[in-house]
């Protein structure tokens, strides 16, 4: 059984700083995450991204702000249970909870904060036969590192922002050596200036643009080696590829976290802005998997909600003892 004073669902940005809010008042946080890397949406779906809304930070890669916020949660000496879903929050006392993976690893703490984000999210599949038997082998879902495409073929699916924005950053960083970006009508989703950019490099015959098409078909030995095309008018062709990359989005789902009992709203937990708490007392939500008023998804929001949230947390932990705010200029961070 791991024993901590919070328990943090969720390791994306938000909770990830609530560690450190939480260590100036000396709690200490143990967070579970389903994926095997902290840092969330930043790290899983775009970490070579520039955010350009972080507080006093013009540009930030999204991955760089994760390592940032690990480095500054790191005196504070987080523990982590990595690759497992929490499926379980068993309320076992007034003042203990415990929370248990899917892989049965037990968690035990008088307060619970779910930073959930988006809940567990899965990539949309193209219903392609044998698809699945080239996960890892060229086909890819979320590109996680451009420089791994560097002089590969690849094909690109997809009309939203996504698929014009990796389009367009493999081709221009000269990083592919062939980009083929095939969506099924002929106009697109995305932003008007990605759309743009997109028809000038297939002008210049630097991106292969193939609208009112589908892929129908994949083969290859070990590895992708071919996608089959199937064109409105022109029927099918093959298509020889490294990398073969569906980007259409995707699906959030929460998981586990809507059996809880918790009041859920648009796949949202329902929250108290005055400390962000849930309608279970002892169990908080924060960052993009809240609900309320006038409610942002923004790293920055999030940020604050767990600020907030663990000082509620502290008077629930420690109901005889008087918190004062001490600003870090006076007071230092004291770690563990
Ligand atoms: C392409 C893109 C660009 C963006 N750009 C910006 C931007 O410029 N500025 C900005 O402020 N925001 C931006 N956002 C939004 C921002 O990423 C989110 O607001 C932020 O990630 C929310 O942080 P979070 O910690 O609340 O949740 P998340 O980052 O979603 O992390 C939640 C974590 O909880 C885990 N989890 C969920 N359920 C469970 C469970 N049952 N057990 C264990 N783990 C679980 C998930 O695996 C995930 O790692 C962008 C988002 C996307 C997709």
């Amino acid at each position: 059984m791991i024993k901590t004073d919070i328990i943090i669902i969720g390791a994306g940005p938000v909770g990830l700083f609530t560690i450190f809010e939480a260590g100036l008042l000396k709690l200490k946080c143990h967070l579970i995450d389903s994926l095997p890397q902290p840092g969330g949406q930043c790290s899983e779906i775009y970490p070579k991204k520039p955010i350009y809304d972080i507080p006093a930070y013009p540009s930030i890669l999204a991955g760089e702000l994760v390592d940032n916020l690990m480095e500054q949660a790191e005196p504070f000496k987080p523990g982590f249970t990595l690759g497992e879903a929490a499926v379980k929050i068993d309320k076992v006392a007034e003042d203990k909870f415990i929370v248990t993976t899917e892989k049965g690893t037990e968690h035990e703490a008088p307060v619970v904060m779910i930073a959930g984000g988006l809940g567990v999210f899965e990539p949309r599949k193209p219903p392609i036969e044998g698809l699945a038997n080239y996960e890892d082998r060229g086909v890819e879902y979320i590109i996680k590192d451009p420089e791994k495409y560097l002089g590969k073929k690849c094909v690109i699916a997809g009309g939203g922002d996504s698929a014009l924005d990796w389009a367009i950053y493999l081709t221009k960083k000269d990083i592919a050596s062939e980009v083929s970006l095939v969506h099924r009508r002929s106009s697109f989703r995305g932003h008007l200036d990605s759309v743009q950019q997109v028809m000038d490099l297939a002008e210049k015959g630097k991106i292969n643009l193939i609208t009112e098409a589908e892929v129908v078909g994949i083969d290859g030995q070990d590895q992708v080696e071919n996608v089959t095309i199937k064109h409105k008018k022109e029927g099918e062709f093959q298509q020889e590829t490294d990398h073969f990359i569906p980007l259409f989005g995707l699906k959030p789902s929460l998981g586990p976290i809507a059996d809880w009992g918790l009041d859920i709203e648009k796949n949202a937990i329902k929250v108290d802005t005055t400390d962000y708490s849930t309608n279970i007392p002892g169990i908080y939500a924060i960052g993009d998997v809240n609900t309320y008023e006038g409610k942002l998804k923004l790293i920055l929001c999030g940020f604050h909600e767990g600020t907030i949230a663990v000082q509620s947390a502290f008077a629930r932990i420690h109901p005889d003892k008087k918190n004062v705010l001490k600003y870090t200029t006076v007071n230092g961070v004291q770690g563990f």
